[in-house]
């Protein structure tokens, strides 16, 4: 398509149409790629995510949540443990301190719980609008937020979906424009064309079902 003028906020809706019918297609269910089996577990497999693949994640994971079942196991084990636990995903020392932070206030505050709440999950420490909504809609099936990680954003940005630069700024934009019970998905299915065809280097334009509606001038084919 030509490059968007002052697009009117009806016109990107409509072109949000085309785009979500079109993910649909190409991302009928947009599972994650993180592996769990409860909210915990996607929560603690979140936190690890961070500079890290989702890949060597769920390498690590596939043995750490056979021995840490609940938030108390985080909270209990010494710290070298947990460190050694997880050294496979990077950034050890911080995750490790976090994992023992966020499971503390779930023992202390929701009874071993994780929260089903934005409000109340976003209080955990060093837990964000993204982290939650990722948590609540994949594990709770709550839709309260559209996770805005890297991926997201720039297949956004590209898109020319919302102007804002803030993460939790193009979250408001994309709310107002997302059906609500698709907001998980959404998320989702946006995860996957980022990283699968929309990449940040070089975005494969010439196989990106999104292309008819897509004002991105940089098109490689
Ligand atoms: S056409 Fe290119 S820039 Fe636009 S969404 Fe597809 S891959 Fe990304």
């Amino acid at each position: 398509m030509e490059t968007a003028k002052a697009e009117t906020l009806q016109e990107r809706q409509q072109r949000l149409q085309h785009i979500m019918q079109a993910l649909k297609k190409q991302y009928p269910d947009a599972p994650l790629a993180l592996k769990f089996s409860n909210p915990l577990e996607l929560l603690v497999a979140v936190i690890l995510s961070a500079q890290c693949t989702d890949e060597r994640v769920n390498q690590v994971t596939a043995t750490l949540f056979q021995k840490y079942r609940k938030p108390e196991d985080y909270l209990n084990a010494p710290q070298e443990e947990l460190e050694n636990d997880i050294r496979p995903t990077g950034y050890y020392r911080n995750k490790a301190r976090a994992l023992k932070a966020c499971c503390q206030m779930l023992v202390e505050e929701f009874q071993g719980e994780v929260p089903r709440n934005i409000d109340e999950m976003t209080r955990l420490p060093g837990v964000g609008r993204k982290t939650a909504a990722m948590v609540l809609g994949n594990a709770y099936g709550i839709q309260q937020g559209i996770a805005v990680d890297t991926h997201v954003r720039r297949v956004v940005e590209r898109l020319q979906l919302s102007d804002k630069k803030n993460p939790e700024k193009i979250e408001q934009d994309l709310m107002e424009m997302v059906p609500r019970e698709q907001w998980t998905w959404f998320s989702n299915a946006m995860i996957l064309h980022g990283r699968h065809v929309c990449t940040a280097r070089h975005p494969r334009c010439g196989e990106c079902v999104l292309k008819p509606w897509c004002p991105y001038p940089d098109k490689t084919a």
